[in-house]
């Protein structure tokens, strides 16, 4: 079945990925091994398990871990891919997390389970249209010159171009996903997806519009949800003005001019007694009167204890003005700039004005104090920009009944979180949910469809039915019936509540069924001093230089040895190293087994036909790291099952056996090698696919396949 072997002088040269990953891949994906439907149905393990081929299509039994060991039964193993930002380039944690799920789906399929890897790229609606809009910047073209629908047609045409990079990236690492499936969160059917979605919503009235304070980036010119902004810390002030007969403390004075009452904790012996009384105050703009309510989320040790309320900009007192019917005053624009009610501050800055108004205070004798402050500011997720928290009309989804849903299904068990504690940020968030802002005021994404609605839906409502919809749905599809639920899904903690959470919920509301059993939340990759990698900040390593240098079965091999328990990776380069010379050490042991048995026959040994104490030992101890190598597999611990393998073949195979051979000259030892040579190359392929296939090829195994589909 292995045409075009090379020939084993090749084994006599040092190995160079170079020379066979491009090729290798092709081996894989042209013959569509990479395709539940085109695996080949093998006379083995494959044909027992599925039965006499019928052409009716019977609904598949599922099973997973442990239940699916010794099944005869037909099996199917399904992860939809982490969709990648059509924006996206290759990233440490992309590597870490695209290679574990490769792992299983290596080990699923070569375990004879109708695999299928599902991957797709997001449109990423914010991302992408800044990428278009910077594009256009050069040319010194606004999106607003274009207009919005050849603003669009700019996109798709930038899509078309470069929305492939990450696609041919996830190629280079190796990655067994089915490209004949690939789906985009705007394609057709998907578009079909995210309308019947929007439109159930709506129908149960759990959709409305309305006016909010929302989290509003002036520059991106979008609404944002709370988990798309950031934090970082800044340098400012703290001022203190004199507030009639009270002081009040403040960072942003300039959003005083919309202020309309003034807060304080009702159990503050200060000022209880001023609760409900209206007070006539000095201002920057002349006298005012506000109101005194009484909040207890006041905090009474915080500044003096008394809070100015500003509805229009701040989300607590938003709340706090509709609990009191209190106006709001809405004096910073959605371009960061002062409005008309701002007076004579109209059309400045935020900065601007907050110099001014300073100035104006000083004068007036109402600033009590200013001081040096280091707070934390919201900034924007995709441009940095201070976020504006602004009243504005938007469109929300009620979250509920959705959230008592997503927080059963892992409570009773029927989603797993790998490692568990990440179940606590899941259920952190779900407790203290507020209704989804779901429209954004960018072109870019899915319209919402209603009509004179020109904004579009936040981009993981789209996402968030990826996992169904990727599938087929709302089509019937055969491949919707077959793998779902899916079995596993992994991505980095940063998008379990931004992702994953609405994906549980989305799968129970529209399927009546959990998407996924087990959510594996993958390691970080740190520096090696435990800082972020951000290319920004120049410190951010790239697989793809990784695998030029060093062939991506290393880089693979690096990322796993380093994933241990549940603690993020400090990156260590001698890691590299080390899987680059494990590479030499598989390729040299190969070559010296091929000397050795000459014309020995290939046969499956076990430890009762077998005579010699040495060649026992090994087949023992082979047989006992299979086993316990599938264990860690099934439990996801991938890091010490390549650990355990490496130990094996290093030490006990190559330090200790292949040294006892040397004054062995029998056929058992013969065929002993073999085995224990083609046993381990099964079971380290789905770490390192790459070599162990090349190596296969050259081994002589009668009736073989490629290793890729061979049964483990
Ligand atoms: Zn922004």
């Amino acid at each position: 079945m292995l045409g075009n072997t090379p020939p084993n002088d090749e084994l006599n040269k040092p190995y160079n990925p170079k020379n066979h990953e491009e090729k290798i891949y092709k081996m894989w994906e042209e013959p569509g091994y990479f395709n539940p439907d085109r695996l080949p149905v093998g006379a083995d393990q494959r044909g027992n398990e599925r039965g006499p081929a019928s052409p009716k299509l019977q609904r598949p039994l599922r099973l997973v871990g442990d239940e699916a060991r010794g099944e005869s039964t037909r099996k199917t193993f399904c992860i939809t891919m982490a969709p990648p930002n059509v924006t996206g380039s290759l990233h440490m944690g992309h590597a870490l997390g695209y290679t574990l799920s490769d792992i299983l789906v290596r080990f699923k399929r070569m375990r004879g389970f109708e695999t299928l890897w599902l991957p797709g790229t997001d449109h990423a609606g914010i991302a992408t249209q800044n990428v278009v809009e910077k594009e256009l910047k050069k040319q010194g073209v606004s999106r607003h010159d274009l207009g919005r629908e050849k603003f669009l047609e700019k996109v798709w045409e930038w899509k078309e171009k470069y929305g492939h990079t990450i696609i041919d990236q996830l190629k280079k690492l190796g990655a067994s996903a089915d490209w004949s499936r690939l789906r985009f969160t705007m394609d057709e059917g998907y578009v079909k997806a995210v309308e019947t979605a929007f439109k159930h919503y709506y129908d149960k009235s759990w959709i409305y519009q309305g006016e909010r304070v929302i989290n509003w980036c002036p520059r991106c010119a979008t609404s944002l949800s709370d988990l798309e902004v950031e934090y970082k810390e800044e340098n400012a002030e703290w001022f203190e003005i004199k507030y009639g007969p009270l002081v009040i403390g403040t960072v942003r004075p300039e959003t005083k001019l919309g202020d309309t009452a003034i807060a304080v904790n009702p159990q503050d012996p200060r000022y209880k007694n001023l609760i409900g009384q209206e007070l006539e105050i000095e201002t920057v703009l002349g006298p005012a009167k506000m109101k005194v309510v009484g909040d207890p989320k006041v905090d009474m040790e915080f500044g003096t204890g008394a809070m100015k309320v500003t509805p229009a900009h701040d989300a607590h007192d938003f709340e706090l003005a509709e609990k009191n019917n209190l106006e709001k005053k809405q004096v910073i624009g959605p371009d960061g700039r002062m409005t008309a009610l701002a007076q004579k501050y109209a059309g400045l800055t935020v900065k601007e004005a907050r110099k001014q108004i300073v100035a104006d205070l000083e004068k007036k004798n109402l600033l009590v104090s200013r001081k040096p402050y280091l707070h934390n500011i919201a900034v924007c997720y995709r441009c940095d920009t201070i976020i504006e928290p602004l009243l504005s009309k938007q469109w929300f989804l009620k979250m509920k009944e959705l959230a008592q849903t997503a927080s059963d299904a892992v409570k009773n068990g029927q989603i797993k979180f790998h490692p568990h504690n990440f179940a606590k940020t899941y259920f952190d968030w779900l407790d203290n949910i507020r209704d989804w802002t779901i429209s954004r005021q960018i072109w870019w994404g899915h319209k919402i469809p209603l009509d004179g609605v020109s904004d579009v839906l936040d981009t993981w409502f789209s996402s968030a039915l990826w996992p169904f919809a990727a599938l087929g749905w709302p089509k019937k599809t055969k491949d919707l019936e077959r793998f779902y639920p899916t079995n596993v899904l992994t991505n980095d903690r940063g998008i379990i509540n931004l992702w994953d959470t609405r994906m549980i919920f989305s799968g129970l509301e529209f399927m009546n069924e959990k998407p996924f059993s087990n959510l594996i939340i993958h390691a970080t990759v740190m520096t090696r001093e435990g800082k972020r990698m951000s290319k920004s900040l120049g410190t951010g390593i790239d697989p793809l230089q990784l695998i030029e240098e060093y062939g991506a079965d290393a880089t693979r091999f690096a990322l796993i040895w380093q994933t241990m328990g549940g603690q993020d990776i400090k990156w260590q380069q001698e890691s590299l190293v080390a899987g680059k010379k494990f590479m030499n050490k598989i390729w040299n042991a190969t070559r010296f087994v091929l000397q050795r048995t000459g014309n020995s026959k290939f046969e499956v040994r076990s430890l009762k036909q077998t005579q010699i104490s040495e060649n026992k030992d090994v087949i023992n101890k082979f047989d006992v790291t299979k086993k316990t190598v599938t264990d860690l597999i099934e439990s996801y611990e991938f890091g010490p099952a390549l650990h355990l393998l490496y130990d094996f073949f290093w030490h006990d195979f190559c330090d200790k056996y292949l040294e006892q051979t040397k004054k062995l000259n029998d056929e058992e030892t013969g065929s002993t090698l073999l085995y224990v040579l083609t046993g381990s190359l099964k079971l380290l392929h789905p770490f390192i696919p790459f070599i162990t296939e090349i190596l296969w090829g050259k081994l002589p195994v009668p009736n073989k396949k490629f290793l890729i589909i061979e049964s483990w």
